[in-house]
């Protein structure tokens, strides 16, 4: 049913819209659609109450607590539109990076197939500035010409890839108060139309051998320090299979955290800090976590890892 209002529901769990299956209830819960996100804006700021963006919950630790204010989920929409003579296409932020990637490669243009590897949101790709390393010339500041953004007071404004100050899994979204609404990205038609899929495929069943992709996790947990390989740096501080609680480092990949039935936010916060603090005593170094925490008031890690 189509209504002008948002429709915002109460004492709402989280845990099934995150990756690690983590997380407590939201207090106020919306799930996002373009034309009632200023309402739903408005609504917060007359209520008093925070807000907050859930993309995927692929790359975020929910606090057991939960979110005292707004969850705005911005999940649903998938409208992708290819622009066949300029060699761009368009997409709403909702959209997940997987089904970015297979449209575009199904139709033999070549650009964006390393996103099938990645289960977030193109929105929360844009936030993290997500890629897979050089090897596809892969993380989205390479890729997006543009992207939407919705800035409360300002409305809806039009930025340049150029202006977002990307890094290495950094964007200046991460620091504002702004939300991705859609993004353009740049991509090419391949002679050959048939390789942008098969190249998709093969990246899949390379991370497929590498990575736990049969078990909860949130991908990645650090950042790697420069010159670092974080999984090595991980596994040869004795990480490998350390259990706090439910939540578990992966004898696959010590990157990567598992969690297990029963699993809390807390446990992951403690294996996470044992992590940090296992790899200061060995190297001296001091990694960062990649993963974004709500409520936003727990960043940074320092409060709780020493
Ligand atoms: C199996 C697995 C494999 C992964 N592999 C990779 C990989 O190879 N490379 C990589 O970079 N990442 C990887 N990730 C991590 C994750 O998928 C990415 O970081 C992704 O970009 C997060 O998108 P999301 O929609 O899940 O965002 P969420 O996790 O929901 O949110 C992440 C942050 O972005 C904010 N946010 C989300 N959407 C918006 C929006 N529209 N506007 C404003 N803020 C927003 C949130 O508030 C939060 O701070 C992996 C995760 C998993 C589970």
């Amino acid at each position: 049913m189509s209504t002008d209002r948002p429709e915002i529901l109460e004492n709402v769990p989280l845990e099934k819209f995150t990756t690690w299956g983590v997380g407590g209830t939201a207090r106020y819960y919306w799930r996002y659609a373009e034309r009632l996100l200023p309402h739903a804006i408005d609504w917060a700021s007359k209520m008093a109450v925070p807000w907050v963006i859930l993309g995927k919950g692929s790359n975020v630790l929910i606090e057991d607590s939960g979110f005292d204010g707004l969850v705005i989920h911005m999940v649903g929409n998938r409208k992708i539109s290819i622009d066949h003579a300029v060699g761009t296409v368009a997409c709403s932020a909702t959209v997940p990076m997987p089904a970015l990637a297979m449209a575009t490669a199904k139709l033999g243009f070549t650009g964006l197939e390393w996103m099938a590897a990645i289960p977030g949101t193109v929105g929360g790709g844009i936030v993290m500035n997500a890629g897979v390393g050089s090897v596809f010339n892969g993380d989205i500041s390479s890729h997006l010409i543009s992207g939407m953004l919705f800035q409360p007071g300002v409305g809806f404004v039009e930025i340049p890839s150029e202006k977002c100050n990307f890094g290495y899994r950094y964007s200046r979204l991460q620091a504002e108060n702004s939300i991705c609404i859609s993004g353009i990205f740049r991509i090419t038609k391949e002679e050959n139309s048939l390789m942008p899929l098969s190249r998709l495929t093969s990246l899949l069943k390379a991370r497929k051998a590498k990575q736990p992709l049969a078990q909860r996790t949130a991908g990645s947990t650090f950042k790697s320090p420069a010159g670092h390989p974080i999984g090595k740096l991980l596994e040869k501080s004795g990480v490998r299979g350390l259990k706090i609680g439910g939540a578990r480092v992966s004898d696959t990949h010590c990157n990567w955290i598992e969690t297990s039935n029963g699993c809390k936010s807390s446990d992951i916060v403690k294996i996470i800090c044992e992590m940090r603090r296992l790899t200061f005593v060995r190297y001296g170094i001091r990694i960062d976590p990649e993963v974004k925490r709500i409520p936003r008031s727990q960043w940074p890690w320092e409060a709780e890892c020493h």
